[in-house]
This record gives C-alpha cells, sequence and structure tokens, in this order.
C-alpha cells in the first residue's frame, strides 16, 4: 500500500491473577482517574471487537485517546494491536461496536466512513515513500490547498523534521532516519486529527532505533498531533508515549502512563510481559510473606491488606530487586544457573531449592561462577505488585 492515507475525519479487566494493588484502589488507579477527567476525546472506541471467521482478532476494546496525546498499543505477535490500528483507519470495519474520531461515529451504529474520508493520517512500518518523487513532493502528495499554500506547508514540515537542505533529494539519497522523518513529514502535512504508527521503528537497525524513538516523540509533540502507535517492543512503548495499552489476545488488559503500567502491572500477563519478571512463590502470615528467599514485611507489598492473610501469592520481582552473596551449601538460596552480559552489567538467572528461577542484576566487575551457591536479599525500595496463586 501506498503513503498517507488522507483519511477525512476503560479497559478491561482481569481473572485470578489480577493484582490486589487494581482491587484496592492503587495510587496507579488514583492518577489514572484525575488524567480521565480532561477534555473530549479525539479518538474514541467503545467495544470494538473485530472477527475474521471464527478467530476474535479484537475483543471488545474500548478507550479514549485525548486531544496531543501519544498512546501506544504494546502485546505480543498476534494480540490484535494491528488489527485494532486498522479499524481505527477504516481499513477493516469492526464486526461489533463503535469508533468516533473528533466526536462523529465513523464506524459502529450503522455507519461506516471509508478511510479517504476519515482524518487520519498513517505511517506505515517501511514508510512507503514513493521513489521517483523527490522529499518536496513526497510530502506535497496528500495536500491540495494551491500551490503556494502547499509550498509553504512543506517548507514548515522540512523545518519540522529538520530537514530543511534535503527538499530536492529522491528517497534513494535518504539515511533510514531521514526516510523516517520524511514520511512522518508527509503524513503530518495534511494535518490529520489522528496520527496512526505501524511498528514506525521496525525497519531501522538497533542503534538508529533508539536513536529515533527520542526523535519521533519531538516531532509529534511538536506538532501537537494526537497518535497512536503499535508495537510489540515494551522500551520502545514505554519510551515514546504518553500512555500505554498492554494487549492480550484481542483485549486490553491495562492502559495507563508507562511508569504505572511498568511499576504496578494489574496482571501477571503485564508483569511478565514488562521487564525480566520473575515470580516468588510466597505465603500471607501474620502480617509477613514467606518466600525461598526469606521472610519479609507484608508492607513491601502494593496494597497490601491483613485480609490477605493465609493466601498462596505470587511476588513480582525483576533483575534490580534482587541482590546475590556467595553463601556456604548450607546457607544458599540457590545456585547461579546461567549469566546473560549486557554491558555494563550482568544478569545471573538464580535457581532456588524449590525449583524458582529468579534473575538478579549486578554490575560487572561483581562476578560469580556458574553453579555458585549465593544467598538473595531483596532490595527494591518500591512497593512490590502481587498477585493471588
Ligand atoms: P503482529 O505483531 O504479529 O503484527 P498483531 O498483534 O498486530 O500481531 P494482528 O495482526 O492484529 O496481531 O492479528 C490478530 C489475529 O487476527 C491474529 O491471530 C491474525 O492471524 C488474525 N488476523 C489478522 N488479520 C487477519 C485477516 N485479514 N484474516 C484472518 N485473520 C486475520
Amino acid at each position: 500500500m501506498a503513503h498517507t492515507q488522507s483519511v477525512k475525519r476503560t479497559q478491561s479487566a482481569t481473572d485470578a491473577s489480577e493484582s490486589p494493588a487494581k482491587a484496592n484502589g492503587s495510587r496507579a488507579d488514583a492518577t489514572e482517574s484525575a488524567a480521565d477527567a480532561s477534555p473530549e476525546p479525539v479518538l474514541s472506541l467503545s467495544g470494538v471487537t473485530k472477527e475474521f471467521g471464527p478467530e476474535t482478532a479484537v475483543d471488545g476494546v474500548s478507550l479514549d485517546v485525548k486531544p496531543g496525546e501519544l498512546l501506544t498499543f504494546l502485546g505480543p505477535s498476534g494480540c490484535g494491536k494491528t488489527t485494532t490500528l486498522r479499524t481505527i483507519a477504516g481499513l477493516e470495519e469492526p464486526t461489533e461496536g463503535r469508533i468516533a474520531l473528533g466526536g462523529e461515529t465513523v464506524a459502529g451504529d450503522g455507519a461506516f466512513v471509508p478511510p479517504e474520508q476519515r482524518d487520519v493520517g498513517i505511517v506505515f512500518q517501511n514508510f512507503a515513500l514513493f521513489p521517483h518523487l523527490t522529499v518536496r513532493e513526497n510530502i506535497a502528495f496528500g495536500l491540495e490547498d494551491g500551490a503556494d499554500a502547499d509550498a509553504d506547508r512543506v517548507d514548515e514540515m522540512l523545518d519540522l523534521v529538520d530537514l530543511p537542505e534535503h527538499g530536492e533529494k529522491t528517497p534513494d539519497q535518504l539515511s533510514g532516519g531521514q526516510k523516517q522523518r520524511v514520511a512522518l513529514a508527509r503524513s503530518l502535512a495534511p494535518e490529520p486529527d489522528v496520527l496512526l504508527l505501524d511498528e514506525p521503528f521496525s525497519n531501522l537497525d538497533v542503534r538508529l532505533r533508539v536513536e529515533m524513538r527520542e526523535e519521533v516523540r519531538q516531532i509529534l509533540k511538536a506538532a501537537g498531533v494526537t497518535a497512536v502507535s503499535v508495537t510489540h517492543d515494551q522500551e520502545e512503548a514505554l519510551s515514546i508515549s504518553d500512555r500505554v495499552a498492554v494487549m492480550n489476545d484481542g483485549q486490553i488488559e491495562q492502559v495507563g502512563r508507562p511508569e504505572s503500567v511498568f511499576e504496578r502491572p494489574e496482571s501477571k500477563f503485564v508483569a511478565s510481559f514488562l521487564g525480566r519478571a520473575s515470580f516468588l512463590e510466597g505465603h500471607l502470615r501474620d502480617g509477613k510473606v514467606e518466600t525461598g528467599i526469606g521472610r519479609f514485611d507484608a508492607v513491601t507489598l502494593e496494597g497490601y491488606d491483613t485480609v490477605y492473610d493465609g493466601a498462596p501469592v505470587d511476588v513480582l520481582v525483576r533483575p534490580d530487586d534482587l541482590r546475590a552473596t556467595p553463601a556456604s551449601a548450607e546457607l544458599a538460596d540457590g545456585t547461579i544457573v546461567s549469566r546473560q552480559y549486557v554491558g555494563p552489567s550482568f544478569i545471573y538467572r538464580v535457581e532456588l531449592g524449590s525449583g524458582e528461577v529468579v534473575h538478579c542484576l549486578h554490575n560487572h566487575v561483581e562476578e560469580f561462577d556458574l553453579d555458585e551457591a549465593v544467598s538473595l536479599e531483596l532490595t527494591a525500595d518500591h512497593p512490590l505488585a502481587w498477585y493471588p496463586r
């Protein structure tokens, strides 16, 4: 498919693996609901479902996106994020539910506005620039306000994406990052209500991807556009978005600011998908949680309440929450079973006596041998998420 479509203008809960922090009304909830009190959404999805024959690709997705917001659908392959994006663009018609853009129903309630009549811009994975057109011509492609006005708008866009000297080049004379900026400029030029970005960084090499995240976010913010992107890359989603909607099996499991979903994942699925999560099996007893690496005060658990006493739980621990120290075989909690070198640090996998496996992060000078016996200390300085088992 070619270029910008110049196309004219919540959340589901989980099951037993849901964190009590959610049920108890955590800080995350308070912050998200305060944000919900803001202006009319530019984009609104209510109960959007898309079936392909017997398969439900998108299952009752409801979500509002506010003006100027950058929201990312994040989830594993096949979870339905691209299909959701395509229903917003009008490239797929929902089987059920309603989509409104700028207050107007574009799908549902008997309406279906075709893509070319929705005020939506799309940046495709491969940027889809016209190879035989110059950068200026590519950017001007969707504009129809007359030659002078269009030329001014192209100049404005070239400045926005910091390519004022490159207007006469053709795409083959540009670097990967420059091509992406042209694709953005072309999609932003007609001033869409919403810009959709489909895995926008997947065509770039790893180093450039990290650089471009920052740049793309700055460009979108400078343009003031409302944007929705999809990715399976958690680092990308967490670093560029105002809010992240984590999808699983066609549904939104959690939506919130990046730090909320990372620090207070409301389900084990979200926890496992973000960061290198491990779960410590624990039992709540007398205000303490007993685990394979010791007994802790239960107040270290987010949203803990004595009503949960007696319950078997899984406590979320990430590599930076634990520290290993060498120990004699009698005092050890577990043994080092593997290690991964990640730049200045090592991530060690430690197998506990119970067979559970956790990860811990250490500076590269703190080296452990494989099979070394270690004791583990919980060093987290934040409340830990936990889930009934
Ligand atoms: P990926 O990251 O791999 O692109 P995704 O989360 O974007 O995955 P979708 O492309 O939305 O997932 O697909 C969701 C489900 O719907 C998948 O099981 C997929 O096979 C199915 N699906 C998507 N498009 C179609 C189609 N046109 N016909 C039939 N099934 C489809």
